[in-house]
This record gives C-alpha cells, structure tokens and sequence, in this order.
C-alpha cells in the first residue's frame, strides 16, 4: 500500500511491539517532570508511545520504561492516573468530534428525528444514546438501529450531548456516513481497546 510507506513507526513502552504512532498513544513528560498524555500529539518534547491498553501503560510504568524513554527520573507515576487521563482525552475528542458533525451538518438529533433517520439507514454511520437516556427511549431506538443494520453507542450525558449539539437536553443524536462520522467511529473503537472490551 503506497500511502503507508511514510507512516512514522514507534514502539510501545509497554509490549515493545512496533506500530504505526497512529493507533499508538504519545506522552511527553513535563519541565517539571511529570508524564502527561499528548492525545493530540501537540506538547513540545520528546515524545514516547504505548499501545491503546491499560495493560500496556501499567508493563510501561512498572517496568520504569518512561525514565529510560525520556533518559531522566520522572515523578511517580500511576497506571490507573495515565488510563483516566487517556479516557478523558479520547472523551474529549469524541465530544469535539460531535460538535463538528453538528457544525458540518452531519448530526440528526432528537428521537423523533434519529427514528425517521434511521428509515435511511445508508445514509446513517453510527447512533448515539446518552447515557441517562430514559429506557423507553433507548430500547425504541436500539431495536430499529438493530433492524437497520447501524451501530447503536452509549456516550455522554444527555445535558453534555445537548450542549455540544447547541440545544438543551438531548438524548439521542445520530451521525450521516462521511469523514466526522469515520473518525467519531475510529476513536470509539480506541477506547474499547483500551479497556479491553471488544
Ligand atoms: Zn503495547
């Protein structure tokens, strides 16, 4: 495959397998010297890489492996710390990438709107319930995402969903198949893997 020659390749702190640094995470570690996550890959410095996977982080950080990537102690460091700040980034995107779909045009939300959406199924990528959304809603919804073939996620708050689709409450929204709505579902696949789920 031609585009991949010039994918840049790291290796994971953690399982030492070599991978693309796309599907891989960056951390950088600060003046002070704690180890930040760089989801984004936006903070100066060194940059050193885990796989997406608790397991990975927790091998990195017992195994002391950011020192010897950074060449210099860092301050104590937490598996369970780096996992939440990694979730709460990947968190982050995932919303950022909503409010764009919005922006673009490419988010339906509301219930009655998402069901009469999903009467064109080929146009739909992925629905999203948010979390607090009532049952009766959600089992609706879920079984004619079912029917029509289009995956059905969990994600967020209904008062989180609202605000970034720029209205109130919302339980429900749903993203038409395009470049936002590839990336909403590249991300999503990320944080399954890094709790393991599958
Ligand atoms: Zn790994």
């Amino acid at each position: 495959m031609a585009e991949g020659r010039h994918r840049p390749q790291r290796t994971c702190l953690g399982c030492r397998q070599v991978h693309d640094q796309s599907r891989l995470v960056r951390f950088v570690r600060s003046p002070e010297g704690t180890v930040l996550v760089d989801y984004r890959e936006k903070l100066p410095g060194r940059g050193a890489y885990t796989c997406l996977s608790v397991e990975c982080i927790k091998q990195a950080v017992s195994r002391r492996q950011f020192d010897r990537a950074f060449r210099t102690v860092c301050q104590p460091l937490s598996a369970d710390l780096l996992t939440v700040e990694l979730t709460e980034a990947l968190h982050e995107h995932l919303a950022a990438l909503l409010g764009m779909a919005r922006k673009s045009s490419q988010a339906v939300s509301g219930g009655n709107l998402v069901l009469d959406a999903l009467d064109r199924p080929e146009k739909l990528a992925v629905v999203i319930l948010a979390e607090d959304v009532s049952e009766g809603v959600a089992e609706k919804i879920e079984r004619k995402a079912r029917v029509r073939g289009v995956p059905c996620f969990r994600f967020s708050t209904k008062a989180d969903l609202g605000q970034l689709l720029g209205r109130g409450e919302r339980s429900v929204t749903a993203l038409t198949k395009g470049r936002l709505a590839e990336a909403f579902l590249t991300e999503w696949q990320k944080s399954k893997d890094i709790s393991g789920e599958r």
